[in-house]
């Protein structure tokens, strides 16, 4: 996109990927101008946030993209129903919209669909200066304001502003320039996924599968397609990436079950390790993390990105209110609103990676106990829902339903 760059702005976004670029879109609706620097250019094979993965977003989450007027409603799927199962053992659970008492649980889209809807918007709206390619490499902030060095193709630009938002991924390098430390925990497990079409229809159900080696996750797809998102010790992940479509497909069938019939097309295969990373301040002067900066997550329960639209919700509502974007006040009062989603939800997703991928015997027997009480008593249903669907934190109004 050719966009000169102005000197000065009042909010800069460092990271144009699914958290920078959904948050621009955000500040656009209160009426504040941003400038967003990406380094890879949209639709591009290299471009790392809008590859060919997929993303399951939660209720909340459609809520923020449905205020935000990202067109995802023709390239997304909807998730009616929750199937949930342990390999080998008696436990298994069941959620549907209907129970609960909700149109949908969620719906998946490919990221890069994803992406094109929310770069058609960002097109659509004054107030975003969308720079790509544009990689910032020096970030320097007193009291009064932030100042960047971007390079661009055959130049580089400094950019002052009042406030830095770094939505520049896991490794965030900015992160590290601003020496904010992250906990860091390697679940030494990688994620296989791929795109597949089997003989049953997946009549808008997502399955779980726990495995002795990981869990597994089938979620539906347009086009009667469904995305698999397979959870491997490092070492095994090579094996699978190289046995033949044939070959792979048995071995899901073997560890998925008869559920949805033989497999019948499987998709470009791709792994990426499984790292979590939370990063121990959520800002530093004039600069702010939102998005994979801030935290990143096992895929266990799909809850990467949802946590991070949370982070967009409640900071662009935080900017709303401020005179100056920047402000100790504003920032801590970022951190504070986010705390206890944060915590709760890496917490969980963490205790699900850890309590689903062990074989010992007092472990399995309480999951399953686990299992058969989410299946079985409203209450505990009830929790599960809140947390899949993203209700369990209250204070955004751009995740609220409708009246
Ligand atoms: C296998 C797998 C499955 C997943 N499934 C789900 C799911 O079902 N549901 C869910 O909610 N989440 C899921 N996630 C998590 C989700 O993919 C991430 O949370 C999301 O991609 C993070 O987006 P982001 O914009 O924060 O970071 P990124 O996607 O990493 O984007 C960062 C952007 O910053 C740019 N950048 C970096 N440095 C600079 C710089 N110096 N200057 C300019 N630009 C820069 C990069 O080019 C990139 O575009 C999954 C993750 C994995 C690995």
């Amino acid at each position: 996109m050719t966009v000169s760059v102005k000197q000065y702005y009042p909010v800069v976004i460092v990271g144009g990927g699914m958290a920078g670029a959904s948050l621009a879109l955000a500040l656009a609706r209160q009426g504040i101008e941003c400038a967003v620097f990406e380094a890879f250019v949209p639709n591009t094979q290299s471009q790392p946030s809008f590859d060919d993965r997929t993303v399951a977003l939660s209720a909340a989450s459609l809520n923020i993209l449905r205020h935000l007027e990202v067109p995802i409603q023709q390239v997304s799927e909807p998730i009616d129903n929750i199937h949930v199962s342990d390999e080998g053992h008696f436990g298994f659970a069941r959620l549907s919209a209907e129970e609960i008492g909700v149109e949908r649980l969620g719906a998946v889209v490919e990221n890069w669909q994803l992406g094109n809807a929310l770069h058609q918007k960002i097109e659509a709206v004054a107030g975003i200066d969308y720079v790509t390619p544009a990689t910032v490499t020096q970030l320097q902030q007193d009291s009064q304001q932030a100042k960047l060095t971007v390079e661009l193709t055959e130049s580089s630009a400094e950019v002052s502003a009042q406030l830095v938002v770094l939505a520049d991924g896991a490794r965030s390098p900015l992160r590290q320039m601003l020496h904010i430390d992250s906990d860091i925990r390697d679940f030494k497990t990688s994620a296989l996924v791929c795109n597949l079409a089997t003989q049953l229809p997946h009549n808008n159900c997502a399955y779980e599968r726990f495995t002795a080696d990981g869990p597994l996750a089938l979620l539906p797809l347009t086009q009667k397609r469904l995305a698999l998102v397979w959870s491997k010790p490092r070492e095994q992940i090579d094996d699978y990436l190289a046995m033949s479509d044939e070959q792979f497909a048995r071995a899901l069938e073997d560890t998925f079950g008869a559920r949805l019939g033989r497999i019948t097309k499987v998709g470009e295969r791709k792994s990426f390790p499984l790292i979590q990373q939370k990063a121990e301040t959520l800002f530093r002067g004039r600069c702010v993390l939102i998005g994979n900066a801030a935290q990143s997550l096992h895929p266990i329960a799909g809850q990467g990105f949802n946590l991070g639209l949370r982070d967009v919700a409640v900071l662009s509502q935080q900017l709303s209110q401020a005179s100056d974007y920047g402000a100790y006040e504003v920032l801590s009062a970022y951190q504070e609103s986010r705390n206890s989603d944060r915590e709760q939800t890496l917490c969980v997703t963490e205790s699900l990676a850890r309590l689903f991928s062990n074989t010992w015997t007092p472990l399995c027997l309480t999951r399953n106990v686990l299992l058969k009480a989410l299946d079985t008593l409203p209450v505990v249903k009830g929790l599960f829902a809140e947390q899949a669907m993203g209700f369990n934190f209250n204070n955004s109004e751009l995740a609220a339903h409708d009246e």
